[in-house]
Order: structure tokens, then C-alpha cells, then sequence
């Protein structure tokens, strides 16, 4: 089986539990310590196989290899992807089943990202999140006064859409957040945009 490393939680000094996001489903497992093991990292894409244990609740995690991808020795770019598992993670808490389009998404995320500047990369793949989860406001209602934004369109968390004046912040440039929304493309803002919107989706997804 193949999956994404979520989260691992320390047991016991040495073993893990650890949440893995597969296709089709969300595992937790559990991992003994042993010391030829090789080493299970958030964010980390692995092969794996789960062992059935008759008198435990909870499977066991067995035979993991990691398979390695391209930005692992890069700092920002690793780090701005473990923000996003986190975000992911938490997002995803209370879900076992699952559509293949999270595990898909990552998988995108692990192919292109090398190439991509991490933050911008990561927002797009979060708007094309709330596209599928049916969050994506494209209307530009203001969640608030529920009137149409003609100006600026100020973002509060999960992107929602509000007038600078009902939410005290300043806003974007409509254009730039239709090509955002519309073609999950971020190109037209500029790097301190980019920054105040990442900030936006650090409140949560
Ligand atoms: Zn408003």
C-alpha cells in the first residue's frame, strides 16, 4: 500500500501512531520501535503493508519504505509543505473514508512542487480544496451583509469572500482573485499578496 504520513503521535518512549492517508482511506496504525527502522517523517510519501493483530484494536504498520521526493533537502520548500499537512491533518480529523482526490492532490503537490514557488503552489492546491469541498465562493457575496462586492474583495478564514468595511481588512484586487478562484492560477499577486494569503489559510482550512 502506498499513503501519505498525517500525523504520528509518541507511545510508550519509542513507538508511534501514526495517521496515514491512502486513497482511498485515512489509517491509523501503530508502530513498534525498532532501530533498523527506517524513519517515519509528517508529510513523508511511503510503501507499506498493515498487519492484521487478533488481540489488538488497533493494526499494525509494517515493512515501510519511504519513497523520496525531489524538494526533501529543501528547507523552505519542505517546511511550507509540512504547514500545509498540518493544516491538511486537522482538517481532515474525523475522516476514515475518504475520495481519492486528498491523496491525488498530494501527489501533485509532491511531483510539482520542485518546480513551483512553495507558497504559491500550496495556495492553489488549497483553492482547488475548497473547490471540490464546495467552500469556493466565486459569486463574491460577502458572507457577512450578504450584498454583492463590487470593489476590493477582502478574504476572511477558508477564503471567504467580505467587503474591506464588514471585516476590517484591506482587500485584493477583484481580477487577481477571479484568476485565483477561476483558473486556481495565483500569478498575478504580487510576493507580500502572497504572504497575507497564506497567512488567511494558516487560520485553517
Ligand atoms: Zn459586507
Amino acid at each position: 500500500m502506498r499513503g501519505f504520513i498525517l500525523n504520528t503521535v509518541r507511545v510508550r518512549d519509542e513507538d508511534l501512531i501514526v495517521r496515514i492517508l491512502t486513497k482511498k482511506e485515512i489509517l491509523t496504525l501503530y508502530r513498534f520501535y525498532g532501530s533498523r527502522h527506517s524513519y517515519i517523517n509528517v508529510g513523508y510519501l511511503i510503501d507499506f503493508t498493515v498487519e492484521e493483530s487478533p488481540k489488538a484494536t488497533i493494526k499494525r504498520l509494517r515493512n515501510v519504505t519511504q519513497i523520496p521526493f525531489s524538494f526533501l533537502f529543501d528547507l523552505e520548500k519542505m517546511l511550507n509543505y509540512k504547514i500545509f499537512l498540518n493544516l491538511f491533518n486537522k482538517h481532515l480529523s474525523d475522516i476514515t473514508k475518504i475520495d481519492d482526490f486528498y491523496y491525488n492532490l498530494l501527489i501533485d503537490i509532491v511531483n510539482d512542487l520542485e518546480k513551483r514557488d512553495s507558497k504559491r503552489f500550496l495556495l492553489e492546491s488549497y483553492v482547488k480544496l475548497l473547490e471540490k469541498e464546495g467552500r469556493l465562493h466565486k459569486d463574491f457575496i460577502c458572507f457577512l451583509c450578504e450584498k454583492e462586492i463590487k470593489g476590493n474583495i477582502a478574504l476572511a478564514r477558508a477564503f471567504l469572500p467580505a467587503h474591506e468595511k464588514c471585516i476590517y481588512e484591506k482587500g485584493f484586487d477583484k481580477e487577481k482573485i477571479k484568476e485565483l478562484f477561476e483558473n486556481k492560477k495565483s500569478l498575478l499577486f504580487n510576493d507580500e499578496e502572497i504572504e497575507k494569503l497564506w497567512k488567511i489559510m494558516n487560520l485553517g482550512f
